[in-house]
């Protein structure tokens, strides 16, 4: 099938790259025009594992190509995806649309032949209807119909969650573009991922519904650590033991530094609005979204109590800064209010990340870049595990101790043990395991 994708960040680049690999025929496009150069070069704008081998490859075997022009991609194509951002709007948290209805324009002007018109951007109940209308609007004559097919891909893993979803939603209520949308995804049968056809609104809802309960479940287990804290439990036993049930499952419980991402914290805001304008507010994610803002803030609080009530003139290194490992995405990551909130106290902050720190340059102001985690803790009063990548879960930690001027270590993803680290001579800080570990 001939396929344009309108978008070519995360999802978008993704999206392109697996379903060029499936055989279809994709012309990614996108308005960065730097962007598209950088992938016509073979240059992968984004960290994402497997993607740079994915991407040449079917660039190589002629299925997968980059372009600024949208016209002649959506001209050509049976299925257009739109895969633009869809951020918090400034003042009320609501999804900001713009880049969706520009989009939606855009295409419409394109339209040749009968095309199906696929929302995977993560949009409020009812975008749908609106894309519809303005493409109705501009072309009358066009013959489309608009679908939605959230997206459920997680970054560091996209690849493998593209190409083997636990489901694929999608949304139409119209016989010929669903027949359309199980053609895109027939490869995927092999895997045997359940195709659900729901209505449009159901299938927009789902996503946000999906999200919110995924963030509702890493809040509540980090409640459950500050309780453990209190009563002397063990949160990593409280969370195994609840996820051996399988009402419950063993995922999204394990306790940190509060959930954050391009994803968790725009799709809450978002889904708490509609529930409002709908006037069926959401009590159970306002409070959650309350509780995870607080719990970003709480995480500097701890280090500043662990280093004896301030860190004025003191240095503190962040090792991870990205929202998790395997991505350089640092939207609304945990770290952004860590490292702000111990600046506010007078901290020197240093920091580390494997693929990160560009993305984090852009963000914040005044830290110092280091070349690997030891460098990082030159110097340091207190070393915060922010991010649990690979390279920070076996540290030679005589090396880190060495390195450092003072000796509180604390360990936001409980990746160390605390006997361990203090027969090291750590002053060890985990989160929720209540003095044992
Ligand atoms: P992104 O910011 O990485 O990529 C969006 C891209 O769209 C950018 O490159 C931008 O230049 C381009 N763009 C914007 N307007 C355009 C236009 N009119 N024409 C052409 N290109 C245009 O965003 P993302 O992380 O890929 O997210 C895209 C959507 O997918 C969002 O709605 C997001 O919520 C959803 N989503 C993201 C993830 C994730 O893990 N990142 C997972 C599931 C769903």
């Amino acid at each position: 099938m001939k396929i344009a994708i309108v978008g070519s960040g995360y999802v978008g680049l993704v999206s392109g790259a697996c379903l060029a690999d499936f055989g279809h025929a994709v012309r990614c496009v996108d308005k960065d025009a730097n962007k598209i150069s950088a992938l016509r070069e073979g240059r992968i704008p984004i960290f994402e594992p497997g993607l740079d081998g994915l991407v040449a490859s079917n660039m190589a075997a002629g299925r997968l190509s980059f372009d600024t022009d949208l016209s002649a991609a959506v001209a050509e194509a049976e299925v257009v995806f739109i895969a633009v951002g869809t951020p918090s709007r400034r003042g009320d948290g609501f999804a900001d649309l713009t880049y969706v209805y520009a989009a939606a324009r855009d295409i419409a002007h394109a339209l040749r032949g009968h095309t199906v018109l696929v929302t995977k951007s993560t949009v409020p109940v009812g975008t749908g209807d609106e894309v519809e209308r303005i493409v109705r609007e501009l072309r009358p004559d066009a013959d489309f119909q608009v679908v939605s097919n959230p997206e459920f891909l997680r970054e560091g893993a996209a690849i493998d969650d593209f190409k083997r979803p636990d489901r694929i939603v999608v949304g139409s209520d119209d016989a010929r573009a669903r027949e359309v949308m199980n053609e895109v995804y027939r490869p995927l049968y092999l895997n045997s991922a359940p195709i659900l056809h729901t209505s449009r609104r159901t299938a927009e809802l789902t996503k946000y519904a999906a999200n919110a309960f995924l963030a509702t479940k890493i809040t509540f287990i980090n409640e459950m650590a500050d309780l453990c804290e209190k009563v002397g439990a063990n949160v990593q036993d409280v969370a195994r033991g609840m996820g051996l049930d399988n009402r419950i499952g063993a995922k999204f419980l394990h306790a940190g530094p509060g959930y954050g991402g391009s994803c968790f914290p725009k799709d809450t805001l978002a889904l708490i609005k509609t529930a409002q304008d709908f006037g069926a507010p959401s009590r159970i994610v306002e409070t959650v979204a309350a509780v995870n803002d607080q719990r970003k803030r709480s995480m500097a609080r701890r280090v500043i109590e662990a280093l004896g009530g301030s860190v004025r003139g003191r240095t503190v290194a962040l090792l991870g800064l990205t929202f998790k490992p395997n991505t350089d995405d640092m939207r609304d990551a945990p770290s952004l209010a860590i490292v702000t909130a111990l600046q506010d106290g007078g901290a020197n902050v240093r920091a580390f990340d494997p693929e990160g720190m560009g993305q984090a340059a852009l963000v914040l102001n005044d830290v110092a870049y280091a070349s690997d985690a030891y460098d990082c803790a030159a110097g340091a009063d207190a070393v915060v595990l922010v991010t649990e990548w690979n390279t920070f879960r076996a540290l030679d930690l005589e090396r880190i101790g060495a390195a450092m001027t003072g000796r509180v270590f604390l360990d936001l993803r409980n990746v160390y043990k605390r006997e361990i680290m203090e027969a090291k001579g750590f002053q060890y800080h985990d989160v929720g395991r209540g003095g044992d570990a």
